[in-house]
């Protein structure tokens, strides 16, 4: 992509109405625009970010056996009556509004219940379990604070996997391999080293729920971690009682602030009893479906990076989540020797189908300089007068500032994939 045909422009004074830092430089970038508070929509670059976070997690979710779906936004307020979570004084955050014809309707909080509803039609049998559907679908939630720009947001991406199995030991085999691939998850967008298996409550059937909590100032959670066994605590279960059940003591414990990347829950019958979700066993017998939920926000994942890596000069993307791979910089002007080499760069990068943004325009190197920074690509290309006098490009690597010098050649040879083994 043509920098000079991207209609996002990059500023360079950060919005006066953001506070979180990942607002912050996201909009100053053109990643995101805000609508209100908490309601964010996704730009171009935005757009591609996001989608590759949503592609990591699908790959992941795929990897462990689920089935990619979406549910509807509009939910049905009967339904949710029957699990006593319609009311306000039930579940404070939802969204109502009515119908012209009659009734009310709410918008999506969370899943379980139509899922579970659209399963009754599907499941009857011990042969038709165990099941595992998710989807990547928008959810609505009336929040109070506003403060963390993306990481809370009142309509925001969420991926929501739900398990459905014929008993326990199905149900938590099936857990164990959620948690792994939520580590594989956190590991590829470049989190994983600060992300722990944090110990909350709300487990059914079991004494805790799991959290995955990234470790940082922004963060709006206090967890104690258990640095080798790479575990934490959740303040809110924090007792003598809870810390013998999961043996650990307080002394090894550190006080961290952290934010909630994704949680694994264990539902039991909860659901499949009060919708009648049974299922026939090998004896002839009828049974609830055991239950299980896994969320992750993409939406406050894409927040969490840049929290975690950005630096004083602007965002810093892992290879996996980043819009493009490479920006190439070209500092010629006006169409001499210095644009038609970075020209042809970009030309044979295309022809390679490697992710690029050309910074074509007219401008001086210290401002786009400012701006490459800023935006926060992986590698960047400059194409300055070296180029034109010995062929050499310099790269230079976002993260670390680590600077390479490569010929036109070594660099397309590099963006090869590897040669295929068959
Ligand atoms: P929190 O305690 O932070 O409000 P939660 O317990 O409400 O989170 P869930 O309802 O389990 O979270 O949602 C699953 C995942 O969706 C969370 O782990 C988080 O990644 C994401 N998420 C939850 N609420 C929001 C929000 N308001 N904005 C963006 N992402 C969110
Ligand atoms: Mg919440």
């Amino acid at each position: 992509m043509r920098q000079s045909r991207l209609f996002t422009k990059a500023r360079r004074e950060a919005p006066a109405d953001e506070v979180a830092k990942n607002a912050q430089l996201l909009v100053r970038a053109g990643y995101i625009h805000k609508e209100m508070a908490g309601v964010y929509s996704y730009l171009p670059l935005g757009l591609r970010t996001l989608n590759n976070i949503v592609q990591v997690i699908r790959e992941e979710m795929d990897a462990i056996g689920g089935q990619e779906l979406i549910l509807t936004a509009l939910q049905d307020k009967e339904l949710w009556s029957r699990t006593d979570r319609w009311d306000d004084e039930k579940v404070d955050n939802w969204f109502k509004t009515s119908f012209k014809s009659g009734g009310e309707t709410g918008l999506a909080i969370t899943h379980e219940e139509p899922l579970t509803r659209i399963m009754t039609a599907h499941i009857s049998s011990y042969r038709d379990l165990p099941v595992y559907a998710y989807q990547f679908q928008n959810k609505f939630r009336n929040e109070l604070r506003a403060k963390s720009g993306i990481m809370r947001g009142k309509e925001f991406l969420m991926k929501d996997l739900y398990s459905f199995s014929r008993d326990e030991a199905e149900h938590g085999a099936f857990y164990d391999r959620a948690r792994e691939a939520y580590a594989k998850v956190f590991a590829r967008v470049g989190i994983g080293n600060r992300t722990y298996v944090t110990f909350a409550s709300g487990g059914i059937f079991s004494d805790f729920s799991e959290e995955f909590q990234t470790v940082s100032e922004a963060g709006e959670d206090t967890i104690y971690v258990h640095e080798q066994k790479r575990v934490a605590v959740n303040k809110e279960v924090l007792s003598d009682e809870a810390l013998g059940k999961l043996g650990l003591s307080r002394g090894d414990l550190v006080e961290k602030k952290a934010i909630e990347a994704g949680n694994i829950f264990h539902l039991g019958t909860r659901f499949s009893e009060a919708l009648g979700l049974l299922f026939t066993d090998e004896k002839g017998e009828r049974k609830p479906v055991v239950m299980g939920s896994y969320g992750i926000g993409p939406t406050r994942l894409m927040g969490i990076i840049v929290e975690v890596l950005a630096d004083n000069k602007g965002l810093v993307w892992p290879e996996a989540a980043a819009p493009f791979k490479y920006h190439l910089v070209s500092l010629g002007h006006g169409g001499d020797e210095i644009s038609k080499i970075a020209d042809a760069l970009y030309d044979d990068m295309q022809k390679a189908g490697v992710e690029v943004l050309y910074d074509d325009r007219d401008l001086r190197a210290g401002e786009k300089f400012a701006e490459s920074d800023l935006l926060g690509l992986p590698k960047r290309i400059i194409v300055g007068k070296e180029a034109a006098a010995s062929g050499m490009f310099e790269v230079v690597d976002r993260a670390s500032g680590a600077v390479e010098k490569v010929s036109h050649a070594n660099l397309l040879s590099s963006l090869q994939p590897p040669a295929s083994s068959l």
